[in-house]
């Protein structure tokens, strides 16, 4: 069932929240031990939750748009009095002492959250294969990975075990998984959802948002989330857009871009299925328009630059003395140098090293400084876009969900995943991936739209046709 069937059913009395989470639980246990998407569920206190839901139910109330509605959050959220790990070893068993603010709206319009979902360490990565705690098969095929950062959150959804939940997209940690594990995937526009509880990776391109099967179940659970918080110095000071109202609004006269940069390099069976989204959204009424965007060729590059230098300065609380592990050594530096060893992965290691590297004296202005030029020129490139098309329509992905493992020892070829999904971070935009048919090895494949700042109205409508259009 549907998020948007199941808060129906129980606001209107004919489905109890407590059957939803029921469900949900018995999908757990019965797939999870295939998938491993989840670090940990919550099976006690969410039927309580659950039942309280329907008492209040029972009495009159209204519980909110998400009543009874399953969620999973990936495990880089607060939950107060929860783990949150980022999968890593240097926060194994380290409980938030507080609620993100996402969480707080989520369980103010209802939601009962069911558990926290793998990821790749501290969100880096294309795969889910950088956790401590073990990788994520993709539900589709498991010998293939789910794609990352969030792919336990993609494949918790993919294999109906929640029908909604949350991650992260800081370089396309949304919508890879979600192209890789054939659901819906967004992420909004920077500052529209905050960030407060959300553990920091590179706080100039962090956003939460949105995984579902369905385009209108993201739809319903992004305008639950977005929205202005004090808390959060980036968040907009905007409403959440109305998305659900205007979902069925079409694409006609839409002016739809296509662009060589989003689409080369790509597998020809996506490639394919890029032509025959464009097709489908011409056929409702949208311009197809021929754009170029030759500066998104440096997307990557600065990226894992900036990301890096970001992550080096965020990752520098975890000592051994504020949070998590401790590693005791001989005196404090001999500490911290020894916690951190045991407690970080590889990829994490390498990530502080790159960006440390990026930002220390003499080498500042060659590599951070110019990799920040590279992110203005991206932002007036598609500055210059927008003036004559309102949406850009490419590939989510290059290649299909690759096998467990092929990647692992070619850092390079994983960071190639992201290639289509950086450049929207690095000019603070939104952008969906939503499943449009199969690709090669008859895997699911997503296309994306990409929009300009608080274009969610617009990606929605359009992402809505080609979910109709899907089949063709
Ligand atoms: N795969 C990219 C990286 O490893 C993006 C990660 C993300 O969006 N969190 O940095």
């Amino acid at each position: 069932m549907t998020a948007v069937d199941i808060a129906a059913g129980v606001r209107n009395g004919t489905l109890r929240a407590a059957d939803a989470i029921e469900t949900s639980l018995r999908a757990i246990a019965a797939t999870d031990g295939d998938v491993h998407a989840f670090l940990a569920t919550y099976d006690d206190d969410a039927r309580a939750t659950a039942a309280a839901i329907d008492d209040r139910v029972a009495s009159g109330e209204d519980p909110g748009p998400l009543a009874g509605v399953p969620i999973a959050l990936k495990d880089n959220l607060c939950h107060n009095g929860r783990v949150t790990s980022c999968a890593s070893r240097i926060l194994e068993g380290w409980r938030s002492p507080y609620d993100a603010t996402v969480v707080e709206r989520l369980e103010a319009a209802g939601a009962v959250v069911v558990g926290k979902t793998n990821m790749d360490e501290f969100a880096m990565g294309s795969s889910t294969e950088n956790s401590a705690f073990g990788p994520t098969a993709n539900p589709r095929n498991t010998d293939r990975v789910p794609g990352g950062s969030s792919g336990g959150s993609a494949a918790a959804v993919a294999s109906s075990m929640v029908p909604i939940s949350l991650g992260s997209d800081t370089g396309g940690s949304i919508r890879q998984p979600a192209s890789f594990c054939g659901v819906v995937g967004v992420k909004p526009t920077y500052g529209l959802v905050s960030r407060y509880g959300l553990v920091a990776f590179a706080s100039s391109l962090d956003q939460i948002g949105p995984f579902s099967s369905t385009v209108a179940d993201s739809a319903l659970l992004l305008e639950v989330i977005a929205g202005h918080d004090r808390r959060d110095s980036t968040s907009l000071d905007s409403p959440a857009p109305s998305l659900v109202s205007h979902l069925h609004d079409g694409v006609e006269g839409l002016r739809v871009g296509l662009c060589p940069e989003l689409i080369e390099g790509a597998s020809p069976k996506i490639a394919e299925r890029i032509t025959v989204a464009a097709d489908a959204l011409a056929a409702n009424g949208a311009e197809l328009i021929e754009v170029a965007l030759p500066e998104l060729r440096y997307g990557l590059s600065a990226y894992y630059l900036l990301a890096p230098a970001e992550a080096s300065s965020n990752l520098a609380r975890y000592d051994g003395v504020r949070y998590g592990l401790r590693v005791d050594a001989d005196d404090v530096a001999a500490m911290n140098v020894a916690t951190r060893t045991q407690g970080f992965g590889d990829e994490v290691k390498r990530r502080i090293m790159l960006g440390t590297y990026a930002l220390s004296a003499g080498y500042y202005d060659a590599y951070y400084g110019k990799a920040q030029r590279v992110r203005t020129m991206i932002i007036q490139a598609f500055d210059r876009v927008y003036q004559s098309v309102d949406l850009l329509l490419g590939a989510t992905t290059p290649t299909v969900a690759f096998e467990l493992g092929a990647k692992v020892a070619d850092p390079m070829e994983m960071y190639l995943s992201d290639v289509y999904t950086i450049p929207t971070n690095l000019a603070g935009h939104p952008a969906l991936s939503v499943p449009f048919g199969t690709a090669e090895d008859d895997l699911p494949v997503g296309v994306q739209l990409l929009g300009p700042a608080l274009s969610e109205v617009q990606l929605f409508r359009a992402a809505q046709v080609l979910e109709q259009e899907a089949g063709r």
